[in-house]
């Protein structure tokens, strides 16, 4: 009967986390898929407490208590612009998580015969993946929090890195062939799979960080899956496919809309595309006053808004929302055109436009956009950067060549908010901020956009 139950309950589990993610997958339903993937795993856990024969229940609440704890009050605590690099650090711990359950069984298994050979090998490549994720995760992390600067390049890295790789894989071999290993030999083999988590992360650039945990994401859940296998967990089997598809499947998309492949974020450089800072751009930045910018929005027909990181720095969103309404108000045409690696971590911008309360019918995907902004008559422009510039298209040096950019330079108009000469991630200059029918507003996002707010209002 408990079995019953047990079973029953996983099964709902697994349904909730389905149904969850299908709900992320649009910004009207994405926070109750939330709801419904944590109280999947909420089932899950504590139908976990009732399996027979089970041990260790002190231990275990007290593990449960301290990881909600501290994740309750870092989640509560967290600056949406360091999200990516929380996501880095919990995905790590995903990873660590499965290594550990596989590190147990494998100790356990030592110097024994193997009874069941398929679980043992499942459990050797839990092990592996989810120790490569573990290590490489929280390099990711320091990359991100700003704790490990710049990347870390030498001759020859490449092979030194696939021989790390082959090594290992050959330890895992030899211990998944049998149980006659000793502790030494498995100790050897995880820490190379740590290793090769940090030798494989620390050559990428920050810009790729996103990518990167994204399929270190995928192979959390992989390693989970696996690890289901070995514990014959059905929910963490199911949990683990899922979030492993999901993370590949995001891999993909956000490789895709920096218009790289997957080995060329992992393998090369930044952007792919030149190696240079961009090259020389000429001409000059010309600045605009708010109250010609007010004047110029408010009798346009159409306003194409298109934020960036600097929007989520500023917290700049809810004052643009109340411009943009005023703009409406006039009769003007208002849109948001949102880049999907705009801002520090996928969808960071959508976030702040819902929160600020935005229709997400006027918010427009890249594709959905770039053919209207030649027929915008302003394109404001809030703390985006490297998501506009135009040397993406037509510099083959520029390191950012190949990105697929957000057209804003093809509107009759660009303004631009930001502080002052600051660059944007790539550290590369951007040449939108110096072609002809460009104006910079300077100031904080925020603050400026009160100003157009004010100013717009003056004009009765
Ligand atoms: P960028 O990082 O290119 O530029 C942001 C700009 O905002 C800066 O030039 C800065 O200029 C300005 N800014 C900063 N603070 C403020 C403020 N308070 N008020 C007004 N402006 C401000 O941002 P984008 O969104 O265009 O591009 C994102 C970049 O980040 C891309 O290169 C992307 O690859 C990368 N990335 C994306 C991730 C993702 O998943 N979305 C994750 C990690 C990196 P100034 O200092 O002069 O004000």
């Amino acid at each position: 009967m408990i079995d019953l139950l047990i079973k029953a309950s996983y099964f709902a589990a697994a349904v909730l986390f389905i149904l969850g993610l299908k709900r992320m997958s649009s910004p009207v339903t994405a926070r109750g898929g939330i709801v419904w993937a944590g109280a999947g795993m909420v089932l899950a856990t504590l139908i976990t407490f009732l399996t027979p024969d089970m041990g260790n229940y002190g231990l275990m609440t007290v593990a449960i208590a301290l990881g909600g704890i501290i994740a309750w009050w870092s989640g509560k605590r967290v600056a949406m612009t360091d999200m990516p690099q929380m996501i880095a650090l919990y995905n790590g711990m995903g990873g660590g998580a499965a290594a550990a359950i596989a590190c147990l069984e494998l100790l356990h298994q030592a110097g024994h015969e193997v009874v069941n050979t398929e679980v043992h090998i499942l459990a050797v490549i839990g092990a592996l993946i989810g120790t490569i994720a573990f290590s490489g995760s929280l390099i990711a992390f320091a990359k991100l929090q700003g704790l490990m600067r710049g990347v870390i390049r030498f001759g020859g890295q490449q092979f030194f890195n696939l021989g790390v790789f082959v090594v290992t894989v050959g330890l895992g071999a030899l211990i998944a062939a049998s149980g006659d290993y000793s502790i030494t030999m498995l100790s050897a083999f995880f820490v190379l799979a740590l290793a090769f988590g940090v030798f494989m992360t620390v050559p990428i650039g920050g810009a790729d960080m996103p990518v990167v945990i994204s399929l270190y994401n995928a192979l959390t859940g992989l390693a989970v899956g696996f690890e289901g296998f070995v514990l014959g967990n059905p929910a963490m089997m199911i949990a683990g496919t899922v979030v492993g598809a999901a993370g590949t499947l995001l891999t993909q998309l956000m490789a895709r809309a920096m218009n790289r492949p997957i080995t060329n974020v992992l393998f090369s450089n930044f952007g792919g595309g030149g190696s240079g800072d961009g090259g020389e751009v000429t001409g000059s930045m010309k600045s605009i006053e708010a109250q010609d910018v007010a004047v110029m929005m408010a009798f346009a027909d159409k306003v194409v808004i298109v934020p960036g990181y600097g929007m989520a720095v500023a917290q700049a969103q809810h004052k643009i929302w109340e411009l943009g309404q005023l703009l409406q108000n006039r009769g003007v045409t208002v849109k948001f055109a949102i880049h999907p690696v705009a801002g520090r971590m996928p969808g960071h911008m959508n976030v702040l436009l819902a929160e600020a309360g935005v229709p997400y019918d006027i918010i427009f995907d890249l594709d959905e956009i770039n053919n209207e902004f030649a027929s915008s008559d302003v394109s404001l422009v809030i703390g985006a950067n490297d998501v506009v510039n135009p040397q993406a298209r037509t510099n083959p040096e520029s390191p950012i060549f190949g990105m697929p950019i957000l057209d804003v330079d093809k509107s009759r108009n660009v303004i631009v908010i930001k502080r002052g000469q600051g660059k944007g991630f790539s550290g590369i200059e951007n040449a939108l901020f110096f072609e002809d029918n460009t104006r910079m507003l300077y100031g904080d996002g925020q603050k400026m956009a009160a100003e157009l707010i004010a100013q717009v209002k003056e004009l009765g």
